[in-house]
Parts: structure tokens; sequence; C-alpha cells
């Protein structure tokens, strides 16, 4: 940490400045200029608040050089991380993963229609909500544990994968057999509680982007999952609220780089709810794959226009089906496979 003192700031400030970081543990480099002193602050601990040294007297400004995080950061694991979501299915290598299915499991045939749609069109993994995070209380809430049941069997029916919602630390053991990656909405980000128990779970854990959460809170978030020593962390990017109106969220795209430079945690992007608009879907799948998203998560719904939720957002199969012709497209332009 780099910690400029004012002009006018005394030799006794200097010093408490001084003895106040090396109370913290660190090793202090002063370097006297012609007119300021710049307090260099050297040590291992991460666990500190910049604005702590920032209201002490003669401090003029304190940057912040190391990650508050480690387990989640480039630091100590240069390497991007490959992370097996399950069947040999590889994510955060050269292959670009898409997983794909309705908003909310609704019944059989919806869903055994919608798997063999997106397995058809080339999806790996099966997403549906069997918990659903809703705004309104009033509105579908899901099928539970009947739609865990579906989410396996239509799954394994068409040779793939299944990502559903974890609402709560009591649907974690519940949904063990049926998933094989845990999905924590954007809601759910910052419940710390939950991110711990799903620390000491030993499966894949994709986590959204929190509605209004910074890239560093959604890599802090992520840190509580690892630090518990589930290293399997995908992070996912979903929109944030912004001022903007004409979509349901603004799709930060510009987050996937910036994740891959900070951590070497796989990143997937969903167009779908950071638009919530179909027609905006393809368009900026399309610019997630070429950000360089390890994974994309899309909402496709047999029957769009009939779904219990996230219909607007919901592709109709074909337009799925040409979604996924124009990524493979994109895929070689950008070192990448589908
Ligand atoms: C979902 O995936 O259907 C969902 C509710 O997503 P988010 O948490 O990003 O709103
Ligand atoms: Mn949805």
């Amino acid at each position: 940490m780099i910690v400029a003192m004012l002009e006018t700031a005394s030799e006794d400030q200097i010093q408490d400045v001084t003895d106040h970081l090396m109370r913290m543990g660190f090793a202090v480099h002063r370097t006297t200029g012609a007119r300021q002193s710049v307090l260099a602050a050297v040590g291992k601990r991460i666990d500190f608040d910049i604005r702590d040294l920032e209201v002490l007297s003669g401090v003029e400004k304190v940057h912040r050089i190391s990650a508050p995080y480690k387990l989640v950061g480039r630091q100590f694991h240069p390497h991007d991380s490959v992370i097996e979501l399950g069947k040999g299915v590889m994510i955060g290598g050269p292959q670009v993963i898409v997983m794909a299915g309705p908003c909310s499991v609704e019944s059989r045939d919806q869903l055994f229609k919608a798997a063999e749609q997106v397995a058809k069109a080339g999806a790996k993994v099966l997403r549906g909500g069997a918990f659903k995070p809703r705004s309104s209380p009033y509105t579908f809430q899901g099928l539970g544990l009947e739609g865990l049941k579906l989410l396996r069997e239509a799954a394994d029916a068409h040779g793939l994968l299944v990502i559903s919602e974890v609402m709560e630390i009591s649907q974690i053991d519940l949904m063990l057999p049926y998933v094989d990656i845990y999905q924590v909405g954007a809601r759910n980000m910052q419940n710390f509680n939950l991110l711990r128990e799903l620390g000491k779970v030993r499966k894949p854990v994709l986590m959204k982007r929190g509605i209004a959460a910074t890239i560093e809170e959604m890599l802090l978030s992520a840190e509580y999952i690892m630090s518990g020593g589930n290293y399997d962390v995908v992070l996912c990017e979903r929109g944030i609220r912004t001022f903007e109106t004409y979509t349901r969220n603004t799709l930060d795209i510009s987050a996937i780089p910036i994740v891959h430079k900070l951590s070497h945690l796989p990143i997937t992007s969903d167009p779908s709810h950071g638009t919530g608009l179909r027609d905006k879907v393809s368009p900026m799948a399309c610019a997630s794959l070429a950000a360089g998203a390890d994974a994309l998560i899309i909402e496709v719904h047999p029957d769009p226009d009939h779904a219990l939720s996230d219909g607007a957002q919901s592709l109709y199969p074909e337009q799925f089906a040409e979604l996924m012709e124009k990524l493979r497209l994109i895929a070689p332009a950008v070192g990448r496979t589908i």
C-alpha cells in the first residue's frame, strides 16, 4: 500500500502513520521528496480497509497495491483454472461451454422438449430453476424437488449436465444428487452464509454477479467459497442495474476481460438476464464470446410466449440453434472452439 502524506504533514504526523502501519504488520519504507513524503507499506496482510489510514491526520491519499483476495486472484495462481463440470466437460479451457434451457422448470413436457432442443443445437449443460428467486411473492416460485428430478431425468436422456439455482443452505443437500453445478443467483451473491456452506461442497459453483455489485465485490464473494475449500468456482456476469431503462439490466461485457486479468477463474456471460429482451440476446452472446467469455448461459423455452417466468428474454428453439451457428463462426476467430 502507498500512503501519500499531505505537503503540510508534520514530522509527528508522518511518524504516527508509520507507527500505525507497523502495528498493522507492514514494513514501511519512507521516500522524502522535495515537497511531499510517501510511505510504502509492504507486507502479506490483505484484510485491511484503506479508509482507516485515509482518516489519519496528515494523510492525503492511500492506494492499495495488492488485491484484497488471494485464492481468487492471479497473484498466487497465474494460470487459468480449468474446471471439470462433470462427464469430462471442462470450463476455462479452449472450449466455450454453452448452458441453455428455460428460466424455470415448469413441467415434464416443457423440460424434455427444451433439453432435446438445446442438446441438438450443441449445448452441454441444461439450465432450469427449481427454486426461483422471484421479485414478487405472487409469481411462480418453482417446482422444488419435483423440478430437480425432472432436470436430472431430462439431462440424462440427452447427455447434458444440470445447473440449477440454490437459494438457501437447506437446499444444498437436497440438490446434491440432482445437479452437477450449483448456481448462486445475483440476489444471493452476498449471502455469505450460503457461500461458506458451498465452500464445503465438492461440486462446481457458478456464482452470478450481484445486481449492484462491483467486480471486486464479486471476486471477494468467490473468495468466500474458495476459502471454504471448494476451488471449483465459475463467475458469471449477468448484467447490473444502471440508469438505462431500455434493457432490464446492463450487461457489463467489460467485466469479462477485467475478471480475466484479475482472476484465474472462468467467467460466464448471461445475456438473457443481462438484457431481458429476446432480440438482444444473440448479439450480446456473440459479443461476450468475442470478449473472452468461457461459457454462456442462455434462456431457451420451447414456447416462450407461455413461459411462467422470463418469457420475454427466452429464445425460441430455432433462434438458439441459429445463435449456436453464429457462435461456431466466431469462436475460431478468438482462438476458441464451441
Ligand atoms: C436465473 O438464472 O433464472 C436467475 C434468476 O438469474 P439471476 O440470479 O441472474 O437473476
Ligand atoms: Mn430467469
